[in-house]
């Protein structure tokens, strides 16, 4: 009894927070309350900064700050992401434009796409139409799916990505090892780096099954000819066996927070 009870409230309570996320959001597009920040991508072979992944915020006046873990899937299941989606691309577009004319030249920003902007929405022709508007190089940009988004519609999101990768955009995916595509399914799509998730990192120094799937997955992504990307580092030591592994690519609080245009500029601009 005392179970259900608990139960009982606990999904009123997600439901409650449910309709106000609701509420929060349509504020939020009505009156913009949303930014975007950008996070460094370093490379592991050169140290140097090769580019950002764009990640979006949001703070309501009313109601604080609310993460988007808590809200794309909200927008996601609302179908809202379709007009935030529109709105971020246009935001990353501007401030990219901002940060190539600023002398970060050869740099890529990467995009988090949703499946539901792919299944429901046109993102190709968003993203070639805003290219064209601001002026950017297909090698300026890359997108992120996660590997949970190509199980939805395999067949149309092959499709898509295809059209990206023969305009020269690069395609990664995103918190690889948690989702349950099969590597079997993998093959299917044109894709050219494999982001290592968080969680696998995050134990990397102290737990051996954390090292053995980082290695497993950097010697797997090297006899595929995929790049590899390490997520949320944020020490050292996570760093080194990183590098010794052979990861390409680095990113985590270690190496910069994501920040605001203005920030990113005044900090990797020399
Ligand atoms: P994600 O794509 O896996 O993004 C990486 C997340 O890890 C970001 O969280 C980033 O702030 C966080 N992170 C990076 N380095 C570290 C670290 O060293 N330690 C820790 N603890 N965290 C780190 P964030 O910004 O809260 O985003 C959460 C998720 O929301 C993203 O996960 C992505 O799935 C989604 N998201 C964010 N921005 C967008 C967007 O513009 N469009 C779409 N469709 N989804 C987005
Ligand atoms: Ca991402
Ligand atoms: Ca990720």
């Amino acid at each position: 009894m005392i179970a259900l009870k608990e139960i009982e409230t606990e999904d009123t309570l997600s439901l409650a927070r449910w309709h106000e996320i609701e509420s929060i959001m349509s504020d939020s597009l009505k009156n913009n309350y949303f930014t975007m920040v950008y996070q460094p991508l370093v490379s592991l072979n050169t140290g140097r900064l090769i580019g950002f992944e764009s990640l979006i915020r949001c703070e309501s006046p009313r109601f604080g700050v609310i993460g988007p873990d808590e809200f794309i899937p909200h927008v996601e299941q609302t179908g809202m992401i379709i007009e935030l989606g529109g709105w971020i691309f246009e935001q990353v577009f501007s401030d990219l434009r901002h940060m190539l004319d600023a002398g970060l030249g050869n740099i890529r920003i990467s995009l988090n796409i949703s499946p539901v902007q792919i299944l429901q929405g046109n993102v190709f022709q968003q993203v070639m139409s805003l290219m064209e508007q601001y002026d950017v190089p297909p090698s300026a940009i890359k997108i992120e799916l996660t590997e949970t988004a190509l199980i939805h519609n395999p067949a149309k999101i092959a499709k898509v990505l295809e059209q990206f990768h023969q305009k020269g955009i690069k395609i990664w995916i995103d918190d690889f090892g948690t989702g349950y595509a099969s590597l079997g399914l993998l093959r299917q799509f044109d894709i050219d780096g494999l982001k290592i998730d968080r969680s696998f990192v995050n134990g990397i120094t102290q737990n051996n099954e954390d090292f053995t799937l980082c290695s497993a997955i950097i010697a797997m992504a090297q006899r595929l000819g995929l790049e590899t990307v390490a997520e949320g580092i944020e020490q050292d030591g996570q760093l080194q066996i990183l590098e010794q592994l052979g990861c390409d690519v680095a990113q985590g609080y270690l190496l910069g927070r994501p920040q605001g245009v203005a920030r990113s500029l005044s900090m990797w601009v020399k």
